[in-house]
């Protein structure tokens, strides 16, 4: 890999801003450019919101790279900490990191009106407009699952498992694993309405469907909210398209989830 030019994208704390500024003597040291147009790697400096709101900013851009590191809570996704930019910097100087991908999920909209296509690096969380319950036909692959009536649908990738979904009692799905976890918020459970209470982790060959009867919605989009009117249907499906991340030899997923969610 070829790495030259680098842009910073960062939370304001006051942390953040003190590391910040080692980070930039650290790369002026190893001769790398900082520059604010056609960079190489993306480095962000802030908690998980930080490196999410990167990849959003820089649109899940294919060609480029991208490292976090954490001066936040948990920093699932910053997976440097503030002891171990400097031996980064210096690998990255001389090309010894790994490049691990990571997989999007791809939303696709249609609307009585136009089909827009969205990326996730998390999920997608789906409800209804006027937050009353989503009631919506459930498919996989063309074949109904479930007529869901509830507070949401989240459908998360295997980076959005530790996220959300697993705050809705989803599984972690390991990052070797290519699937997405579709998670029920609060179901309605009753004589007349049944629905599952679990994830389903599907393969990453599945389409899920959602035909909603209300059309009227939000989608929230990595943390962000979309108010998209006139719905018809929404496909979710792995993508083709993933971003390339920059990992030091010592990651290990096992580790990270002993040390981050256990602790
Ligand atoms: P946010 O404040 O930026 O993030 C909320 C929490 O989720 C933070 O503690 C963040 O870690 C953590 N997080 C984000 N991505 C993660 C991942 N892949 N694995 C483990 N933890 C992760 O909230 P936001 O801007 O509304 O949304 C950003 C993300 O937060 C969403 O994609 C969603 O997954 C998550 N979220 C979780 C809940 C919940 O668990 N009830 C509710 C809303 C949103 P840092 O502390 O390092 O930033």
């Amino acid at each position: 890999m070829k790495i030259e030019k680098v842009k910073i994208f960062r939370n304001s704390t006051n942390k953040t801003t003190e590391v910040e500024r080692k980070v930039i003597e650290e790369l002026n040291k190893n001769d790398f450019k900082l520059v604010q147009e056609n960079y190489d790697l993306a480095i962000s400096i802030g908690g998980d919101g930080t490196f999410l709101k990167m990849v959003n900013e820089t649109n899940f851009k294919e060609v480029l790279y991208y490292v976090g590191i954490n001066t936040g809570n948990l920093g699932f996704l910053q997976e440097l900490t503030t002891d171990d930019y400097e031996k980064f910097i210096q690998d990255l100087a001389n090309n010894i990191l790994i490049e691990d991908t990571k997989s999007l999920e791809e939303i696709i909209v249609t609307t009585k009106y136009k089909t827009i296509s969205y990326f996730a690096l998390n999920e997608v969380v789906i409800r209804n407009k006027n937050l009353k319950a989503l009631e919506t036909d459930i498919k996989i692959d063309n074949v109904l699952l479930e007529e869901f009536v509830g507070d949401g649908i989240l459908i998360s990738t295997n980076v959005g498992s530790t996220a959300y979904n697993m705050s809705l009692g989803g599984s972690i799905i390991d990052k070797e694993i290519q699937a997405l976890s579709l998670t029920p918020i609060a179901p309605l459970k009753n004589a007349r309405y049944h629905n599952l209470d679990n994830s389903i982790i599907l393969s990453s060959k599945r389409v899920i469907e959602l035909i909603p009867t209300s059309p009227n919605l939000i989608l929230t989009f990595d943390g962000k909210n979309e108010e998209i009117e006139n719905v018809i249907k929404i496909e979710v499906k792995l993508s083709n398209r993933k971003i390339k991340c920059l990992t030091t030899q010592n990651n290990n997923f096992i580790k990270t989830i002993h040390n981050k969610i256990i602790g």
